[in-house]
């Protein structure tokens, strides 16, 4: 008989040491919208812009809290079944949705609590400045335990993306939570966002308070931009959440840009010493119809495309990091 070499797996070598350091982290998701994409509705993802999804996903959000709880009671199954030990999932909580999935998430938490700890944050996929939308947002803030953002549906309605963040922050410092906002999603050099939300975490004076997540278009800039922008990361402490599979089907376009692979460019964020987390973002929806949270498929593609290996740095990634970005460490 031959002597065998000795084979690594990477796989197991990190899934075990995830698993020492607290289990997974999965630290953006958007739970209350899980498993509701059919081969009857994959039209609406092929045909449609992420903005005009904003909208088309009503027809899911007029769902009962019954099925709310469903869905979420689903994915946090999916997560329990990975070794996940928390989770911070956007729930919507806006005039579409009203409060049925957040009732809904607040049972879920209360009733896997035992298995996963289960972090809420109102997401405001019809902004923050409409009266109507702004009453519910303020409403949110009894169920979840972090603000949410999504500057762009303002910027894109009333030019108020700034404002969008002001509002954002402001209430976060009221009651005492921290922030997550969706900034620079669209992998293009007219993002400006991550920057902007570092300024405006300085001038509310909310350092350590504020995560971003995604910004995409960040690795879309030339060097010295992206540079410019990770000293005002350190200066405002933002921490990162990056979501590999969610951007990495930005469509094609004809913009020339620095060579960069549509991901959170965690690669130069780690060297910049800013605190970056995984997450799912969706799972099976109109956003991401193929995604199924396998949250080692994420880390995977987040190592791979941006030539990112640093052992030590991915667990903590997939680990201490989540729970910084959540609050919970
Ligand atoms: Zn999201």
């Amino acid at each position: 008989m031959s002597q065998q070499a000795p084979q690594w797996n990477f796989q197991h070598l990190l899934v075990e040491e995830i698993k020492n350091n607290g289990g997974w982290v999965n630290a953006h998701a958007h739970i209350d919208r899980a498993f509701t994409i059919t081969p009857e509705s994959l039209d609406i993802y092929r045909k449609h812009s992420l903005e005009e999804k904003w909208d088309l996903v009503d027809v899911v959000k007029n769902a009962s809290e019954e099925e709310y709880y469903r869905r979420i009671s689903m994915a946090l199954e999916l997560m329990i079944s990975q070794g996940v030990a928390a989770v911070g999932s956007f729930i919507d909580i806006d005039p579409v949705a009203e409060d049925r999935a957040a009732k809904a998430a607040v049972r879920a938490k209360e009733q896997y609590k035992d298995q996963i700890s289960v972090v809420l944050i109102n997401q405001v996929l019809k902004g923050v400045i409409e009266p109507e939308a702004r009453k519910w947002f303020d409403r949110a803030m009894e169920y979840v335990d972090i603000v949410g953002g999504l500057p762009k549906r303002d910027e894109r309605d009333h030019g108020k993306g700034s404002e969008h963040m002001d509002i954002l922050l402001e209430t976060a410092k009221k009651h005492g939570k921290m922030v997550h906002v969706h900034v620079d999603q669209f992998n293009t050099q007219n993002d400006k966002e991550t920057e902007l939300l570092a300024e405006k975490t300085i001038e509310h004076g909310m350092q350590g308070k504020v995560v971003a997540v995604h910004s995409i278009s960040l690795a879309a800039h030339p060097k010295e931009y992206r540079e410019r922008v990770y000293k005002k990361l350190q200066e405002a402490e933002i921490m990162m959440i990056g979501c590999p599979t969610a951007w990495i089907d930005a469509p094609r376009h004809e913009d020339l840009q620095p060579f960069h692979n549509a991901l959170t460019p965690v690669d130069e964020l780690v060297k910049y010493g800013i605190t970056v987390a995984i997450g799912s973002d969706n799972i099976a929806d109109y956003m991401l119809p193929f995604t199924d949270g396998d949250m080692w498929s994420e880390l995977k593609l987040m190592a791979i495309g941006n030539r990112f290996m640093d052992l030590d740095e991915l667990v903590k990634i997939a680990t201490v990091n989540g729970r910084k970005v959540l609050g919970i460490e």
